[in-house]
């Protein structure tokens, strides 16, 4: 099954280096979509499906942990599996995201990293589904 992916960072750089590593993670992609904060990540998932969400935490008008509780609030994004990529490193803040379900990737990164994640994330999606 394809997988259409958010990418939320307020760097064009991160995004555009997230999506290389996804491209070549040799898994199926279906749409991309890129928002440069929360607020217009939000307002991408009202408009479109999405499979996997890769969210920034620090970012103007509306930060990625301030996204992720809207989300969880919201029956339909209940699941939607979240992948933080931060340079976060309070363990508190990373412990209340991982409580909210998300998976941590810390910046930087080598591409590998976000293929395991999208691994893990279809392989979980395919043992459900069994
Ligand atoms: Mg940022």
């Amino acid at each position: 099954m394809a997988l259409n992916i958010l990418v939320v960072d307020d760097s064009s750089v991160v995004r555009s280096v997230i999506l290389k590593s996804l491209r070549l993670a040799d898994c199926d992609l279906g749409t991309l979509h890129e928002a440069t904060n929360g607020q217009e990540g939000l307002e991408v998932m009202a408009q479109h499906w999405i499979d996997v969400a890769f969210v920034d935490i620090n970012m103007p008008l509306m930060d990625g942990e301030e996204m992720i509780r809207h989300i969880r609030q919201n029956p339909v994004w209940a699941d939607l599996p979240i992948v933080v990529v931060s340079t976060e490193g309070s363990e508190t803040r990373v412990e209340r995201l991982k409580q909210m379900g998300a998976r941590f990737i810390h910046k930087p990164f080598p591409p590998e990293a976000i293929r395991r994640v999208v691994q893990e994330i279809t392989g979980a999606k395919h043992e459900l589904n069994a």
